[in-house]
């Protein structure tokens, strides 16, 4: 058994734990003030992020929503516009940020339901020098796509894009908080992924592991401005290497890993799928984030099925109109999907 403080938590992958192994590279950490650029754990875990994603640079962040924050301050000036997803992180759940602090002007495009964006419609979106309009600037794409059910965007879809914005003479930005699920899925090493991006943030919190921080890479000319906007932004860090030590164990030893939440996640639909009053589409689950619905039969409300849940020590989080979304992580094991799947079809009937 896996449980975290005795529950088995689906709310999300956030919940997850520092390993054993991260809390012992944090104790050891070799500190320094980040902001003068003087914290060697710092330092290695922002070169090892950027040789991985195969960029120039990198920087340390607070969390994601701080990273896509300064790389959009970052491309984007005041009345400048970001192309993306009316499902996307960004757009629902970073508080406006980019628009509130930055007055960046979001085009927002209905997402399909695989979690790409109709190329047709973005290209029709892009507006050029006319002075009734805000310019376009970026393209902001997410991978894996949280409420699009954690799909993973085609390699070929992402060539597509970044073809049509070099068109364009606009940049690609994405949001990569679960971009190593999406490279596990595909099989594929993350730079296949990244080749097609100017820069991309990712979380070392989610599935990872690591209790704090994100990571911004791109140019080094980028990186350089996104760490202003990360001081203006109140993130400036300083012995952060506590933090950083952790990253570099979730970069090192947590990332092939999460092909196991990806087997947990399909055993954990399938069987949900086989439960009179659940409707599910098994080919969104493609990692290691389960949407589904309950059918009208069922009566007992979202609420009541959480509390159900409760007693039988799962944490659920009960969506708007009895939708849910069950994530699975290094804290949910294989005994855990069975005893949740009893307890959750004993938790339908009236
Ligand atoms: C979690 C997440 C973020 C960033 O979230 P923080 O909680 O600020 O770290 C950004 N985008 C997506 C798709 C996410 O799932």
């Amino acid at each position: 058994m896996n449980m975290l403080n005795g529950y088995i938590d689906l709310r999300s992958d956030t919940v997850t734990q520092p390993t054993p192994e991260m809390r012992e590279a944090m104790t050891r950490a070799e500190l320094g003030d980040d902001v003068f650029g003087d914290d060697p754990t710092v330092n290695r875990l922002e070169e090892q992020a950027a040789v991985k994603l195969g960029k120039e640079a990198a920087v340390f962040v607070t969390s994601g929503t701080l990273g896509n924050l300064a790389s959009l301050l970052t491309h984007c000036r005041r009345g400048e516009e970001v192309i993306l997803g009316d499902q996307a992180h960004i757009f629902r759940y970073e508080a406006g940020g980019s628009s509130a602090l930055g007055g960046i002007a979001q085009f927002q495009i209905p997402n399909n339901p695989d979690g790409t964006l109709p190329l047709d419609r973005v290209e029709a979106a892009i507006r050029g020098d006319d002075q009734h309009e805000a310019r376009t600037k970026l393209i902001a794409l997410e991978n894996t796509h949280n409420r699009c059910g954690g799909t993973v965007l085609p390699l070929s879809y992402l060539k597509q894009v970044r073809e049509l914005a070099k068109r364009h003479n606009l940049k690609v930005h994405l949001d990569g908080a679960r971009i190593f699920n999406a490279a596990v899925a595909l099989g594929v090493d993350v730079q296949e992924i990244t080749q097609y991006v100017d820069s991309v943030t990712f979380c070392l919190s989610k599935g990872l592991s690591a209790p704090v921080g994100s990571v911004i890479c791109g140019s080094p000319e980028f990186i350089a401005q996104a760490r202003r906007y990360r001081k203006m932004l109140g993130g400036g860090m300083r012995q952060a290497g506590v933090l950083a030590a952790a990253g570099i164990v979730a970069l090192e030893k947590m990332i092939e890993r999460l092909a196991e939440d990806h087997v947990n996640a399909r055993r954990l639909a399938e069987g949900l799928a086989d439960m009179p009053g659940v409707t599910i589409d098994l080919e969104r689950v493609q990692t290691n984030i389960i949407y589904f619905d309950l059918t009208p039969q069922v009566k007992v409300t979202g609420e009541a099925i959480a509390q159900r849940m409760l007693e039988h020590h799962i944490k659920i989080l009960p969506g708007p109109a009895r939708r849910f979304r069950f994530v699975t992580h290094v804290g949910v094991d294989h005994r855990d999907v069975e005893q949740v799947l009893l307890a959750f079809n004993a938790a339908l009937k009236d």
